[in-house]
This record gives C-alpha cells, sequence and structure tokens, in this order.
C-alpha cells in the first residue's frame, strides 16, 4: 500500500510561484496525486501487486492487458513524483555538458524539448530518456511512461491542462517556457545522467 508521504513535493507549495502557483500545485500533488495512490491502493488489494515495487506494478501491468487500470494509475504516481522532483526554487545548477553536446546547445535543447511538449497531443508528458546509448526527447501519452520500455527517463514536463491550466490557461507554450528556463532542477538531471 502506498501513501502521498512517500511521494513528498521536495519544496513548498509556493515555492515554485509565480511560475506554478500554489493552488496549482496543492491541486495537483495534493489532489490529483493523491487520488491516483488511492485509486492504486483499491485495485492492488489481494493481488500479486500489494507487496512490490511502484516500478515491479508498472513493468508488470506494462505487459498485462487486464491490469491496463492498475498501470495507469502506478504510471501517474511514479510520472509525477519524477516530475516534482524534476524542478527546484531559486534553481542555480548549470545544463549538463552532455546535453549541450548531445542537442549542439543549450538553446536547440529547449527548442526540441519545447517543439515536442507544445504538439503532444492530448494528454501526457515529454520526456528527455537514455535510450540505450542515446540521450533523445519523446512525448509518452496519457499515463505512458519509459520505464515500461526500459529507458532511462532524465527529466519529464507534465503537459495535462491540469499542470499548467489555472496558470496558464489555453497557452501551453508559455508554462513551457517557465518550465525550461525557470523550474528545471539541473542537478538532479544530472544525477539521472549518471544511470
Ligand atoms: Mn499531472
Amino acid at each position: 500500500m502506498f501513501d502521498l508521504a512517500q511521494f513528498p513535493l521536495p519544496y513548498e507549495t509556493n515555492a515554485l510561484a509565480p511560475y506554478i502557483s500554489q493552488e496549482t500545485l496543492e491541486t495537483h500533488h495534493g489532489k490529483h496525486v493523491a487520488t491516483y495512490i488511492n485509486n492504486l491502493n483499491n485495485l492492488i488489494e489481494n493481488t500479486p501487486y500489494e507487496n512490490v515495487s511502484l516500478v515491479q506494478i508498472i513493468q508488470e501491468s506494462a505487459n498485462t492487458p487486464k491490469d491496463k487500470k492498475i498501470f495507469n494509475n502506478a504510471a501517474q504516481v511514479f510520472n509525477h513524483n519524477f516530475f516534482f522532483n524534476g524542478m527546484c526554487k531559486d534553481c542555480t545548477a548549470k545544463i549538463p555538458d552532455e546535453i549541450i553536446e548531445k542537442f549542439g546547445s543549450t538553446e536547440n535543447f529547449k527548442k526540441q524539448f519545447k517543439d515536442a511538449a507544445t504538439s503532444l497531443f492530448g494528454s501526457g508528458y515529454t520526456w528527455l530518456v537514455r535510450d540505450g546509448d542515446e540521450l533523445k526527447i519523446i512525448n509518452t501519452n496519457n499515463a505512458d511512461t519509459p520505464i515500461a520500455y526500459n529507458m532511462v527517463p532524465i527529466l519529464n514536463l507534465d503537459v495535462w491542462e491540469h499542470a499548467y491550466y489555472l496558470d496558464y490557461k489555453n497557452k501551453r507554450a508559455d508554462f513551457v517556457d517557465s518550465f525550461l528556463d525557470k523550474l528545471v532542477n539541473w542537478d538532479f538531471v544530472s544525477e539521472n545522467l549518471k544511470q
């Protein structure tokens, strides 16, 4: 059984304002993530998923069509925890050299990430992942997650409307700019690149 306290925000709910408001973070973490955890607990009770790790639940249910609801809720818990940990208040770390080398420049990386995030139709996430030896930017739809495909997540951005609509209304591109320019925790990214 899982608990929201196992997936805390690494900052106060007002820490990311004005780029992400306190109201958005309170709703996004305190309501949306809490609901995914509650749903997951109800779905796995008295099943073989009850006593395994979140990542194991995701990887096993990903290949089991009848467990799609379990997959969706477990993946949403993982994806959100990863997203919230990928941001910081008053961030000072620099973008890692490996990303600049791969994409040519900081600007090129941001442009490619933004192009992906603004072109994702509907709900989902934009990710920087390591797939084999290659760093790449991908989109996933709905709850889908790269850890279901043996890719290593490096950074993600939630582009479900609930992530930005209170603060940016329909302007997803402005939300993506705030994320890339003001919110990314490059220390978290650097740690993930070492895996
Ligand atoms: Mn979300």
